[in-house]
């Protein structure tokens, strides 16, 4: 153990016992919080990666590429969802995402970082990288978001490329779909993917990011929930991240990535706080058996947890050196 471990060490373990003494006298001092993070072990040197559906898989190794060579937390996440964010085979992330009912491509991304900081661009066009742009918003602005045309030219500003991102594919999808759908939004399980990553760091840091091109097809102007810091993603050093994918108007009305936090907060593991998060959508979603809504959350052990309302919701997750695709549980079972 080197010096700067076993000084964490010991300092850890005497608040760990001052948080164990001071349960006793039915005193709480330093918040329910620290009793998981400092008496569970603060992760370190193992960095931990966990970001939604199996293309997560190449972002998670782009974001390990970073961490395993000691870099932080918000670089990796960064990095990592970059990948789908170029990917041109990817129709719901970044370039070549589909558009909106009006043939538009518009995208949404969102980032936090350890100290709690937090940054986001919504319906944003013509920038292929949203995330960066909504790192730049954080690290470069006194605001946490910008939007449209406002979002496009302070990426302009920032040196950013303004590039087409509608893909003759894309747009193929789209006159498909104008014939049948006359005109009107879908919402069904199965039109959209946006990818949610959370990173610990070697020095046991979280931080976050999402990025998508929304709901296909979608009412031009619409925002979904993933650059809503705390309901597309969120993260609390002192607690653990959590994402959602999925229809965007369920999460934003619980919530839910800040819900899964709160929850680990108070006690929760990771996945009982995601299936608490997905009751919470059924409890509150009438038409809760027609979409789809997934979580993804870890804690600051390392502990991760994932779940969704129905079945097909796959997550990637990359600890002690392995990276691997997992289908999530869920609750509608027939
Ligand atoms: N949550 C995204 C949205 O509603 C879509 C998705 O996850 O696929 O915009």
């Amino acid at each position: 153990m080197n010096r700067r471990k076993f000084v964490l060490n010991t300092f850890l373990t005497s608040i760990g016992g001052l948080v164990g003494i001071n349960y006793l006298k039915g005193n709480n001092p330093i918040g329910e919080h620290l009793k998981s993070s400092v008496n569970g072990g603060i992760m370190l040197d193992n960095p931990t990666i966990i970001s939604t559906w199996k293309f997560g898989i190449e972002a998670n190794a782009a974001a390990y590429e970073i961490l395993s060579k000691g870099g932080n937390a918000l670089d990796a996440v960064e990095a990592g969802v970059r990948v789908p964010e170029a990917d041109l085979n990817n129709t719901s992330v970044g370039r070549a995402g589909y558009p909106d009912r009006d043939g538009k491509v518009t995208l949404d991304a969102c980032i936090m970082d350890k100290d709690g900081n937090a940054g986001s661009v919504a319906f944003i066009q013509h920038i292929a990288h949203p995330i960066s742009v909504a790192r730049a918003v954080m690290e470069k602005t006194p605001h946490v978001m910008l939007v449209g045309d406002g979002a496009l030219q302070f990426a302009l500003e920032n040196g950013f490329k303004k590039e087409e991102l509608l893909t003759d594919n894309a747009k193929k999808a789209w006159e498909e779909w104008k014939k049948k759908n006359n005109y009107t939004p879908p919402v069904g399980p199965n039109n959209h993917d946006t990818i949610g990553m959370l990173a610990i760091d070697k020095a046991g840091n979280i931080s976050g990011a999402c990025t998508t091109s929304g709901l296909a097809f979608k009412m031009h102007g619409r925002v979904g929930d993933s650059p809503i810091i705390g309901a597309g993603m969120y993260a609390d050093n002192n607690v653990g991240g959590a994402a959602a994918t999925g229809l965007g108007e369920a999460v934003i009305k619980i919530a839910g990535s800040f819900l899964v936090v709160e929850a680990m907060r108070n006690g929760k593991t990771p996945q009982e706080a995601c299936e608490m998060a997905v009751h919470r959508i059924i409890e509150k979603q009438k038409n809760y058996k027609d979409i789809q809504v997934g979580f993804i959350a870890i804690n600051k052990n390392g502990e991760r947890g994932a779940y969704s309302l129905v079945k097909g919701f796959q997550y990637a997750f990359h600890q002690k050196g392995e990276n691997k695709v997992y289908d999530s549980d869920y609750h509608l079972k027939e």
